[in-house]
């Protein structure tokens, strides 16, 4: 049944009535998070209705669908993107208004849903919000956390750690279904047996753990499709042992329901590195064989015939976390489906698709052969099938080259290479940018695209625009609506006919003027979250992501301690007043990451703290970086740096969020600032350092010598001399030795192996012509407005157009 409209008065009675009967409060005496509990709660009895049509409807056309399998889902909060999405953002305004409850306030009160460290986890989050806006069938599979990333607390200029409980206060978003659980079993033995002339296998001694779902409504915008975010819970199967709880033993029988419910308990803090940890790929297994079971289940329990799994299902599979969904189909398939080796292969091949997102040598999963032998002793048993039939393919294709073989086999030297599996046991191999995908046929995968050549190719990475435009920066969200309409809502290539105005004095100016007021409102948090006064006049200058070597916060900071040094020498220099803004976060085992982090904020105190500069240049960390942070500060930011080592960066996103927003990129020629680069043309992104390419040569060649580029520049010099020398830190002037040494000489491996040295001067360089063209409004807003208008390619919109029409193959909804 589809429903009414709903107005204003509906929206008040409602939230009046929720305060009454969840809380038995009213308007004058609840809590302000009883008022966002009540007010979110209104607005989701509205979708669970819709949810329920648009469930009905799919299972009627019983179509195609996708599952996106991540082990991270970054989805920060679901309060207001819900109301953008269902067009209800005025009447909500205005009823609260009316209610005299502060909107804005009480959307405060919602925690992120941290499900996810960085990019990899944010991406799934964009594409589950593209997906229903298309009217795709696509749904997520992940883990229910009980606790999400880490709270960065910043003490004494050093991170600290704390958990991040962000369920304790409940989640009005997900609907918990302990009635449909899924079970998961771990370790035990495998007999095989013939009965009546069939194979069969039985799993005996097994640790059993129930998988609960808790499904959580996406909801797209202005669109009828309503997809679900299943995440998956741990539990004991039996809620206590009683027998042990008889004799007395009631700690023990405690501590093994514990050790059912920690698999789901935290999220590995790990970005771009694999630690190969038990745990972990417990919790791999639980989650993608809970996901594969309740996928088999659903599709048989419409009717469908298990032979035909592969033509209405496919299963992507984000980085190689959920790899073992491969060899668990196949067990499902051959086990309990009784289907024979050969034919479950090839439904298995044409049911997976896998995106690689890192070329990163730490961060390629591998496990120990013999901890899946002991967790998983029959998936282990079909990895190993999985792999004899591979290497026999590859002697027929490469009789003697033994060589060869062994490297491209899944199994050796007693790991697993689930990327390896992955490209085996999939039908498409896909990078997250041109020259990402470029690497992989070049460089990692180059044995397998040999072989497979049609299975490899690119999407480059998006966003979703309306998140981190029209809900981050409603301001010129309007602003552009009233230039061209609102049709770039749904069809972001419409920006483009934002570029007739990029001279259009009195659009730059209310473009402008935007920026300003986000600036304004920015400077506010900063001085209420770290008691800096930054002058909302001077150029902010935004490095936010997660803290790592190759991103290069490094190279920001030494330039930072260059600019300072200039100002020192002449205080009269005519500097733009700039404002450095900071926020990452470090892997809790990531020390050099840590020391960086540790760096930022005692150059901080140094420059912030000396009268002699005149306020010309600040530097303010942010503590805990997130995507509702990321949403404050983006829309404020004139200068978005991406300056990875190039090459190293598979993608990036948080560089496409700036250019949404009209931020102006100073960036490597890495990763998807090479197709930004191309949308917008050299004039209107700045571009510095070496190529990729440059530096592979460099790498060959190992001749790279930092140490004479330090000694033939003065200004480098004389700030990698500053980290040392009791200038940062006359208290303790050894703490940074190590990123000195690091720099110059090296540990163990080559000197600045991410060569900060080598791009310092040409960053230097292209800071200073950024600043040069700041000066010249006209010109800086010009090129601000032509990257709005070119940002379009970057909505992740486009990005899943391309895997539908690539990969997936949906047909998109229409009731
Ligand atoms: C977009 C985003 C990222 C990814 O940023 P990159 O600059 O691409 O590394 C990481 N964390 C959060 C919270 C984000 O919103």
């Amino acid at each position: 049944m589809k429903k009414k409209e709903i107005q204003v008065e509906d929206i008040k009675h409602a939230i009046e009535l929720k305060l009454q009967t969840l809380f038995g409060r009213n308007l004058k005496n609840a809590s302000k998070s009883q008022l966002y509990k009540a007010v979110a709660t209104a607005l989701r009895d509205d979708i669970m209705k819709s949810w329920a049509y648009s469930k009905e409807k799919v299972l009627e056309e019983n179509g195609k669908e996708l599952y996106y399998l991540s082990m991270e889902f970054l989805m920060g909060r679901f309060f207001h993107n819900n109301l953008t999405n269902l067009m209800l953002e005025e009447k909500a305004e205005i009823a609260c208004n009316e209610l005299e409850i502060d909107l804005k306030e009480i959307q405060e009160r919602e925690p992120d849903a941290g499900l996810g460290n960085g990019g990899l986890g944010r991406l799934a989050a964009c594409f589950l919000d593209s997906l229903a806006t298309l009217g795709l069938s696509g749904h997520g599979n992940g883990i229910r956390y009980e606790y999400g990333l880490f709270k960065q607390k910043i003490i004494d200029g050093y991170q600290v750690e704390m958990p991040d409980p962000w369920l304790e206060d409940g989640n009005v978003w997900e609907v918990a279904k302990p009635e449909e659980p899924e079970m998961v079993y771990f370790g035990g033995t495998v007999e095989k047996a013939i009965e009546n002339g069939k194979l069969t296998i039985l799993q005996k001694n097994c640790q059993c753990v129930k998988a609960i779902p808790y499904d959580v409504p996406i909801v797209g915008y202005r669109s009828n499709v309503i997809n679900t975010l299943r995440l998956w819970g741990a539990r004991a199967l039996k809620p206590l042992d009683m027998g042990l709880f008889g004799k007395g033993q009631y700690v023990d029988a405690l501590a093994e329901k514990e050790l059912a419910e920690v698999i789901s308990k935290v999220l590995y803090p790990e970005d771009n590195h694999e630690e190969g940890r038990h745990l972990r790929l417990k919790q791999q297994y639980f989650f993608i064989s809970a996901s594969v079971q309740s996928i088999v289940r659903k599709f048989k329990k419409i009717g469908n015939d298990i032979h035909d799994l592969h033509k209405k299902t496919v299963i992507h599979i984000n980085d190689t976390h959920p790899t073992l969904a491969i060899p668990e189909l196949m067990r499902i398939l051959i086990d309990q489906e009784g289907l024979g080796w050969e034919e479950a292969w090839e439904i298995t091949r044409q049911t997976f698709a896998y995106t690689n997102h890192t070329t990163l040598p730490e961060a390629l999963e591998k496990w120990p052969e013999e901890l899946i032998k002991q967790l998983l002793p029959r998936i282990y048993d079909i990895i190993d099938e999985i792999n004899e039939r591979f290497c026999r393919d590859l002697w027929e294709r490469y009789p003697y080259q033994w060589d060869k073989i062994s490297k491209m086999a899944i199994i050796s030297y007693g790991e697993i290479h689930m990327a390896k599996l992955c490209i085996v046991g999939s039908f498409s191999i896909n990078g997250v940018a041109q020259l990402h995908s470029e690497i992989l046929k070049k460089d990692i995968f180059k044995d397998y695209y040999e072989i497979y050549p049609e299975k490899f190719t690119n999407i480059t990475n998006g966003v979703t625009h309306r998140r981190f435009l029209l809900r981050a920066n409603p301001n010129l969200a309007e602003a552009i609506t009233e230039k061209i309409g609102d049709g770039w809502i749904t069809d972001s290539f419409q920006l483009k006919e934002l570029e007739a105005s990029c001279r259009d004095i009195a659009f730059q100016e209310e473009v402008r003027k935007i920026r300003q007021k986000n600036k304004e409102e920015l400077a506010r948090y900063v001085l209420d979250k770290t008691q800096i006064k930054i002058d909302p006049h001077s150029i902010f200058d935004a490095q936010v992501k997660r803290l790592h070597e190759y991103k290069r916060q490094l190279l920001n900071v030494l330039h930072i301690m260059y600019l300072y040094n200039q100002l020192l020498d002449h205080p009269k220099d005519d500097m733009y007043p700039r404002t450095f803004i900071f926020a990452a976060k470090a892997a809790p085992g990531y020390h050099k990451a840590k020391l960086i982090i540790k760096l930022i904020h005692s150059v901080a105190d140094k420059i912030n703290n000396d009268k002699s500069i005149g306020d010309k240049l600040k530097l303010v960390f942010l503590e805990n970086y997130r995507v509702s942070l990321a949403e404050k500060i983006i829309p404020a930011s004139d200068i978005s740096k991406q300056i990875s080592t190039a090459g190293k960066e598979a993608s990036g996103t948080g560089n496409m969020k700036f250019m949404l927003n009209g931020t102006l990129t100073v960036g490597t020629l890495d990763g998807a600032n090479i197709e930004m680069h191309q949308q917008v043309g050299s004039e209107n992104i700045f571009i510095f350092g070496a190529t990729a390419e440059e530096l592979e040569k460099e790498r060959k060649e190992k001749n790279y010598q930092p140490y004479e580029i330090y000694q033939k520049n003065h200004g480098l010099k004389r700030v990698i001399d500053q980290l040392i020398n009791g200038f940062i830190e006359p208290e303790h002037p050894d703490i940074f030795r190590e990123i000195y040494q690091d720099l110059l000489y090296g540990y163990g491996g080559a000197a600045d192996p991410y060569f900060i040295l080598k791009d310092f001067e040409s960053y230097c360089a292209v800071n200073k012509k950024a600043e040069g063209i700041y000066k010249k409004p006209e010109s800086w807003w010009e090129k601000s407005i032509i990257n709005i208008a070119n940002a379009g390619y970057f909505s992740s919109d486009r990005t899943i157009e391309e895997y539908n029409e690539k990969i997936w193959r949906l047909k998109k909804h229409d009731f």
